[in-house]
C-alpha cells in the first residue's frame, strides 16, 4: 500500500503545528516545529494569506496526515460520514478515531500512529479474540483489544509492560498495560479528539468538489 515517503517533520512544518508523527521525538526539544517553525522549502518563511478554499484544503491535509491516511481512503471516510445520521464533521472524526491503528496508539501501544499501524500489520493485535492485521479495521464500543499472547514475550512488549502506561488514556478506552488488554468503551466524543482541527472546513472542502 502506498504511504507518505516524505520526512514526517516536513508535514508538521507544512501545517505549522505538531502532528505527533514521530513518537518520543515529538515531545522533545528536537521537534522540528520547535526548532524551525517556518514551512519547508525556499519560501517557507513567507506565508501568504490563504484563500477560503486554501484553508479548507489545509484542514483536510492536516487530518489526513495526522491519521496517516491517503487521499482516496480519506475521501471514502467523508462519504461514509456524510451518509451517516448526525453531524458529518463529527461522524468523520469518530470514524478516524475508531481505526484499529489509532485505538492501539491511543492505548499506548506504539509511540506513534505509524508504529501502531506496523504493530497491527504484523499481526500482534487481537480484536475479540481474533488476530486482526488491518490497520483501518473499524472498532466499535464493546470490542476487546489485546496483544496476542505469543507476542507478549517479544522485547518490545516486555519493555512496554516494564515502562507502564505513560500516555493519557482517553475516557472512551480502557487499557491495562500489565496484561496488554483493553477495550473500546464508547465512541470517541468530539472533545477527546486530540487533533486541533476545524472539521467543518473539511466538510466544506468535499461538498464543493
Ligand atoms: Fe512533527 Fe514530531 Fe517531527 Fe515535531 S518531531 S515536527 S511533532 S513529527
Amino acid at each position: 500500500m502506498a504511504r507518505y515517503t516524505d520526512a514526517s517533520c516536513r508535514l508538521c512544518r507544512r501545517e505549522g503545528e505538531k502532528l505527533f508523527l514521530k513518537g518520543d521525538r515529538c515531545y522533545s526539544d528536537k521537534c522540528s516545529v520547535v526548532k524551525r517553525p517556518s514551512a519547508p522549502g525556499q519560501h517557507g518563511s513567507q506565508r501568504k494569506k490563504a484563500s477560503e478554499h486554501g484553508l479548507q484544503m489545509r484542514e483536510k491535509q492536516k487530518a489526513k496526515r495526522f491519521y496517516g491516511i491517503l487521499e482516496k481512503q480519506f475521501e471514502r471516510y467523508y462519504e461514509i460520514a456524510f451518509n451517516q445520521k448526525g453531524v458529518t464533521g463529527e461522524n468523520l472524526l469518530k470514524l478516524l478515531e475508531s481505526r484499529l491503528d489509532n485505538v492501539v496508539y491511543r492505548m499506548g501501544i506504539g509511540a506513534s500512529r505509524a508504529e501502531a499501524r506496523q504493530i497491527v500489520n504484523h499481526g500482534h493485535i487481537m480484536v475479540n479474540g481474533k488476530v486482526v492485521n488491518i490497520p483501518s479495521y473499524r472498532t466499535k464500543p464493546g470490542d476487546a483489544i489485546e496483544v496476542k499472547d505469543s507476542s507478549k514475550g517479544l522485547t518490545y512488549f516486555k519493555n512496554l509492560i516494564e515502562a507502564g502506561n505513560t500516555r493519557n488514556l482517553p475516557s472512551w478506552l480502557s487499557f491495562d498495560m500489565a496484561s496488554l488488554k483493553g477495550a473500546v468503551l464508547a465512541e470517541c466524543p468530539r472533545e477527546e479528539v486530540d487533533l486541533n482541527v476545524q472539521e467543518q472546513l473539511i466538510i466544506e472542502f468535499y461538498s464543493k468538489s
